[in-house]
């Protein structure tokens, strides 16, 4: 890259509200387990954002998939009981247009599809013309240039409501699950300054006992906002057990986390 990219992020949708707090389970499992971890989170620590997984790509199969489409009218109890936007994954045309659909507020396209030119085209060319926020977690593996290349498609066919996860990279490292290489989010943060950028702790530590850190980390770098995966039971959770963290104990991060002062 080398030069700054002039680009008129709309970020309206996210305020910089220190930080913005996207929070809810890996997965979707059951109608109870989605407006329990709602409830439970308005009443602790309201996050800007709910997320919650309904299709998930998993690396291995004979796992746990998601629920798929009946877990959207879960999330649309959300958004209407709790007045919480939500936000799912999406990978492909077809989730894309089940969540519109559904009037999901919010899309993300997960570490797993960002490495996909020809899917992330796709998804880009069905939302030409729909005004939705995506939000593009970077490739699994650290190539600076294909999470590039992945915002570019969805700005190319119109969409300028994007913002940038950071969620680490894959590395046979034991430290971190997913690896974190705070250069190549602060790289993206200075070739497109107004795109905004949000660390996903809970996919870089992969255990609990490291997402306070890794956030912490993240916020002193200045990135906007958190995504923390959050479940009312973690132990039991289907997807991402051991780094979930309870609605209590994310209120309790939120209150111990330093956040610089933004100056700018
Ligand atoms: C997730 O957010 O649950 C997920 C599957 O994330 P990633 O794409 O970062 O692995
Ligand atoms: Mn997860």
């Amino acid at each position: 890259m080398g030069k700054k990219e002039k680009h008129n992020f709309t970020n309206s949708w996210i305020k910089h509200s220190d930080p913005y707090l996207i929070a809810g389970p890996c997965s979707a499992e059951t109608e109870d387990q989605v407006m329990e971890t709602a409830r439970q989170l308005v009443e602790s620590n309201k996050p800007h954002l709910f997320r919650a997984g309904i299709w998930k790509p998993r690396t291995r199969p004979n796992s746990f998939e998601g629920v798929g489409e009946k877990g959207l009218p879960w999330l649309k109890r959300v958004k209407e009981e709790f007045g919480l936007p939500v936000t799912i994954e999406v990978a492909n045309t077809d989730h894309v247009e089940k969540a519109l659909k559904y009037d999901i507020d919010v899309l993300w396209i997960g570490a797993r599809t960002t490495v996909s030119p020809f899917a992330v085209q796709e998804i880009a060319e069905s939302l030409r013309g729909v005004d939705i926020p995506v939000m593009i977690k970077n490739p699994i593996n650290p190539d600076y240039a294909l999470w590039v290349g992945a915002i570019e498609r969805l700005l190319n066919t119109g969409n300028n409501k994007l913002a940038a996860i950071h969620r680490g990279f894959s590395s046979i490292s034991s430290e971190y699950r997913n690896t974190p290489n705070w250069e190549i989010p602060i790289k993206l943060k200075t070739d497109f300054p107004d795109l905004k950028i949000i660390c996903d702790p809970s996919h870089i530590s992969g255990q609990r006992n490291k997402v306070f850190n890794v956030a912490q980390k993240a916020l002193d770098l200045d990135f906007d906002g958190l995504m923390i995966e959050t479940h009312i039971t973690p132990d039991d959770a289907w997807s991402d057990a051991q780094q979930q963290i309870t609605p209590q104990q994310l209120s309790e991060t939120m209150s111990l986390l330093t956040v610089r002062s933004n100056t700018s």
